[in-house]
């Protein structure tokens, strides 16, 4: 067994970890500066910049295909260049980078959606969420009706990552009430913010903000059916499917930097005439994190693994981010416990942190939706305890 990098994985990861390094921690400040005064950390010109400088480092189009100008890397190598990401807290990823099923658009799509994202010319946002239909997606109300070479969208969608600065949402809809959800009765539309949807920003505890769109009587046209016509529930489960193994992989440079920072601080601090690193309580709590970060490194590998293998990733996928989203909470409240008042404050990015990691537990699949698949998968015998090795 060899739990050890290939030189490629390590030159690629270390290369990636110098970029950070160089090129997006030392904006932290300011966008610390700028988020205290509601405003975003970097804008969007900002980030295009950033990315075009990534390019030129080597990074662009992670999972994109080849023939778009991307590297179309394993996912092994993507979750260790995520990771590091992960380590400064500037919203910034790679560019070249666009929804994986916009690969499913014919030509003309490609031409006007797929392609300028990918450039970065144009943002997109992926929209299923209603208020009625989180966990719960097969639920979903918001309906399209046909009306001649048209489709009319009616409904409202929620907590929409983008949807304040989208120029076009991938929509999934209702098409057909009788066949249900599950039954082909729901389509994917590329919907232009022209046609007529708006979005209203939602407050979070978390930096930015989802949006809800409303769709009063958009009308669509029928060339911008995403797929084919009863895909679009199909397209959904795709789309959020393919993430998985990326969220812990984030939490996983989340946790390493504050970590870091809390050992830092526990050698450094000196209380009673000791340094705090010198109380079992202290090193109690960096021993539980080191521990937990540990686990989550193999499970996310792990998952990320399964998808190179082309084995079917949902088991290891869910149960990597249901331990890596609780693993990066435990370790964030830990590392904020240790910096005490420090910790509590905005001159530190650890309550920002603490604010941002509690999303990981909720969104592409609450833990109790992780625990759902990983159980029932056991319970059906789709899976074996052990997993590949069983
Ligand atoms: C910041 C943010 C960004 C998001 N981005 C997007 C996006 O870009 N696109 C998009 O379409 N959606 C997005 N979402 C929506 C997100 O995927 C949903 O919030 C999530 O799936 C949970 O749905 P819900 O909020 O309706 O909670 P609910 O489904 O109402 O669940 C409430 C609680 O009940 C639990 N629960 C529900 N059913 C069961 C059950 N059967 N057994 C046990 N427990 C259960 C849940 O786990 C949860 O704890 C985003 C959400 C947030 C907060």
């Amino acid at each position: 067994m060899d739990f050890s990098l290939s030189d490629e994985e390590r030159a690629v990861r270390d290369t990636a970890r110098q970029f950070i390094t160089r090129e997006v921690m030392p904006l932290e400040q300011e966008a610390l500066r700028r988020e205290r005064a509601h405003l975003p950390g970097l804008d969007r010109s900002e980030l295009k910049e950033l990315r075009l400088k990534a390019k030129k480092f080597g990074f662009w189009g992670l999972s994109t295909p080849e023939e778009y100008g991307g590297m179309n890397l394993p996912a092994v190598l993507q979750s260790l260049i995520v990771t590091e990401t992960g380590r400064s807290f500037v919203q910034f990823t790679f560019g070249g980078e666009a929804d994986n099923i916009l690969y499913h658009a014919n030509a003309d799509q490609k031409r006007a959606y797929l392609v300028p994202t990918i450039e970065g010319e144009r943002v997109s946002c992926f929209a299923i969420t209603e208020p009625g239909a989180g966990s719960d997606a097969a639920n979903i109300r918001l309906s399209a009706r046909r009306d001649g070479d048209d489709w009319i969208l009616d409904g409202e969608k929620t907590f929409i990552t983008n949807g304040n600065d989208a120029d076009f949402a991938i929509v999934v809809a209702v098409t057909d009430k009788e066949k249900g959800v599950r039954g082909g009765g729901t389509t994917a539309f590329l919907v232009d913010r022209e046609m007529g949807w708006r979005s209203e920003f939602i407050q979070t505890m978390g930096e930015g903000g989802p949006a809800a769109l409303v769709f009063d009587n958009v009308r669509v046209p029928a060339r911008n059916i995403l797929g084919e016509l009863g895909q679009g529930f199909e397209l959904g489960m795709k789309w959020i499917g393919k993430g998985r193994y990326l969220i812990p992989s984030h939490a996983l440079g989340i946790a390493e930097r504050a970590l870091g920072m809390a050992i830092d601080y526990a050698n450094t601090r000196e209380t009673f005439g000791r340094r705090i690193g010198e109380n079992q309580a202290i090193q109690w709590m960096i021993a539980d994190s080191e521990v937990e970060l540990e686990a989550a490194r193999w499970l996310t590998l792990r998952a990320a693994w399964t998808v190179d293998q082309g084995e079917d990733p949902r088991h290891s996928s869910s149960m990597a981010k249901l331990y890596g989203a609780n693993m990066v909470n435990h370790v964030v409240d830990r590392v904020l416990q240790i910096h005490g008042g420090m910790g509590y404050t905005r001159e530190l990015p650890i309550e920002r942190w603490y604010r941002q990691v509690r999303l990981m537990r909720i969104y592409e699949g609450t833990d109790e939706m992780q625990r759902l698949i990983i159980s029932r998968d056991l319970l059906r015998g789709y899976t074996k305890i052990g997993g590949h090795l069983a």
